[in-house]
């Protein structure tokens, strides 16, 4: 029940795939996981190793699984897993990177509003400042393989865990010899090679406005891409919206000026999940900012205002051409 209540939204998810030539001898896997829908497109059998890796991987990070060992943390006890210290050795980096925008021990945060299950709320601002006083890098401690949270601290890997399963089903397809294929994790986009007819993966970038809508399409190989919006997960009250990306500095839903953050790299979906969701919150100046300083990386950048901005790296593989929409574009140097 509360699968298929949640399949419906992330069919429409944030970057929706373009079928079409070159897809006719795909064979397809199409699976629940990490809370959204998911597919393979594959032109042999390695598929189910594939499966199989982001199966384990949610027993590992989910939150909501009581035998995970993300849950473990959670309940204040010492965890020894080299993958999952690994893990949060990037979670840490990506949140001194972003000056705590991106920051995993945002959980306890994120359960007051609901958003770890169905049952919405606002929480009181003295509530929200009480749990403030529990986020921050500082609650995790990592030596060697061996994790622990200061008492009462959570983490939520809800903002990096995809990006991460990708670049696992990136090394696998490599290891298994896989020439071509596409993994769409949700919102959180892998392809390799091209398609069987040569040309380029075509992955469209939703209007955050309108499930129904696109401001532009990505032709991609070789390639991660990610994208954020408030339009995933939200409800309203009171007349107010109220959305599942939250800025770690105030405890409230980000509210930036973006609609949606795409994150393209050929390196790390684990980069591009992270960032993503980093970028939301920082907002449009501080997001090219960190563009400019860490580099690696490229944005499509949607704000509420109307405007779409694209890094200069994607210039010539973003095409809003077909678009019909009300957006103004600007390429980014
Ligand atoms: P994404 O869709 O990748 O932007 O991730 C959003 C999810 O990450 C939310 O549903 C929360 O589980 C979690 N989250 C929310 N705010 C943050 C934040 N500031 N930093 C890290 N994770 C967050
Ligand atoms: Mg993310």
């Amino acid at each position: 029940m509360h699968k298929l209540h949640r399949l419906i939204p992330c069919l429409a998810a944030a970057l929706l795939l373009l079928c079409g030539c070159g897809s006719k001898d795909a064979s397809y896997t199409d699976f629940f996981a990490m809370d959204t829908s998911m597919r393979f497109t594959l032109y042999d059998n390695a598929g189910l190793a594939a499966k199989e890796e982001i199966l384990r991987l949610e027993a590992l990070l989910s939150r909501t699984k009581d035998d995970s060992l993300v849950s473990a943390l959670n309940r204040g006890e010492a965890v020894e897993d080299t993958e999952l210290a690994a893990l949060l050795h990037k979670s840490l980096a990506y949140t001194a990177a972003t000056d705590g925008a991106f920051d995993v021990t945002i959980a306890p945060v994120v359960s007051a509003w609901g958003f770890t299950g169905d049952s919405y709320r606002v929480p009181a601002a003295d509530e929200l400042a009480a749990l403030l006083a529990q986020v921050g890098g500082e609650q995790i401690s990592i030596h060697g393989d061996s994790v622990t949270l200061a008492e009462g601290a959570m983490i939520d890997l809800g903002g990096i865990a995809k990006g991460y399963a990708s670049d696992r089903v990136a090394e696998i397809w490599a290891e298994a010899g896989v020439e071509r294929g596409l993994a769409a994790l949700g919102g959180n986009i892998y392809c390799r090679g091209t398609k069987t007819d040569g040309s380029l993966w075509r992955v469209s970038v939703q209007d955050p406005n309108d499930p129904a809508a696109y401001v532009g399409i990505l032709s991609l190989s070789d390639a991660f891409a990610v994208t954020s919006g408030a339009y995933e997960r939200n409800f309203t009250e009171n007349g107010k919206f109220y959305h599942h990306i939250i800025d770690p500095a105030t405890g409230y839903p980000a509210d930036s000026g973006l609609t949606s953050v795409t994150v393209v790299s050929h390196n790390s979906g684990t980069l591009c999940d992270a960032l993503s969701t980093a970028c939301y919150v920082l907002g449009e100046e501080d997001a090219l900012a960190l563009w400019r300083k860490i580099g690696g990386f490229d944005l499509v950048l949607v704000t509420a205002d109307g405007r779409v901005l694209i890094t200069e790296g994607l210039e010539g593989s973003f095409d809003s051409s077909s678009a019909a929409n009300p957006y103004v574009y600007e390429i980014i140097h």
